[in-house]
């Protein structure tokens, strides 16, 4: 049993405030829009939003999922970040507590919850996130090595960031190549194989295996079930990105964890 710790409260309506924000990037970089100005308003009616009707996770309960001004429903994905990103700010706490990991991983975090749901909205996964996401695990890891002390070690080693960048990054690269060369479509758009990078400088060259790993049969758990539901033989295509973020989110919790399994069983 975990125990109840007050900071639970204020790590969850931080995280939900965050998950607020996040949506607004959600919302708006796709568009090429500012995520700063203008302030909230409703994507049908234009209507400013309240302070009062701009509390996360509360106010879509307690607006019902309306619009006040104009009755419109408002999409449940704003709830859902909302509260995804709450739970896992508190689930960071609860394995790192308030430190350099913790830190490190909720920007982290942030940056996955932004491209997976771009990405199941418009299949794009956004160069703005993905880039500046590269050089910033790259810092994380050159300052996990020179200035922040990391219990955890979940910020891997300069060297570990790098390879993890090379190799992710051309491993996505390679593979689309051959798959595009044997059937003549692209498979694996550009922005997977940035993700991809991402994860690795992030969680370092180790993390690589067991995300893709995660990642595929994920997808294929999914793609199997859209073949049976919808029907063999069309393609309906499925964003890998999410799947590929699902892979590093759970590595980062569990990773080390199944790595000493996998090392030393029981
Ligand atoms: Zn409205």
């Amino acid at each position: 049993m975990l125990d109840f710790h007050p900071v639970i409260f204020v790590t969850f309506i931080f995280g939900a405030i965050v998950g607020s924000f996040l949506n607004v990037c959600i919302q708006r970089i796709p568009e090429g829009e500012s995520v700063i100005h203008p302030p909230s308003h409703c994507p049908n009616c234009k209507a400013p939003i309240a302070f009062y009707d701009n509390i996360p996770v509360f106010s879509y309960l307690i607006l019902r999922a309306r619009c006040r001004a104009c009755r419109e429903r408002i999409s449940p994905r704003y709830f859902a970040v909302e509260l995804l990103t709450a739970s896992l700010t508190v689930a960071l706490f609860y394995k790192f507590g308030l430190g350099p990991a913790f830190l490190t991983s909720f920007i982290f975090v942030a940056a996955l919850i932004i491209i997976s749901f771009i990405d199941l909205d418009v299949m794009i996964i956004p160069d703005v996130i993905s880039l500046p996401g590269i050089v910033l695990g790259l810092v994380f890891s050159l300052a996990g090595r020179y200035v922040i002390d990391d219990p955890f070690e979940i910020i891997p080693s300069p060297l570990s960031s790098l390879s993890g960048l090379l190799v992710g990054g051309g491993f996505l690269l390679a593979v689309g190549w051959i798959y595009e060369v044997f059937t003549k479509v692209e498979g694996m758009g550009g922005g997977d194989i940035k993700l991809f990078a991402m994860i690795g400088a992030f969680l370092g060259w180790q993390s690589l295996l067991a995300t893709l790993l995660f990642a595929s049969l994920g997808g294929a758990a999914i793609g199997l079930t859209v073949m049976v539901v919808k029907g063999v033989g069309r393609r309906y295509p499925i964003p890998f990105g999410p799947f590929l973020c699902l892979g590093a989110l759970l590595y980062l919790f569990f990773g080390k964890e199944l790595a000493a399994f996998y090392l030393y069983p029981p």
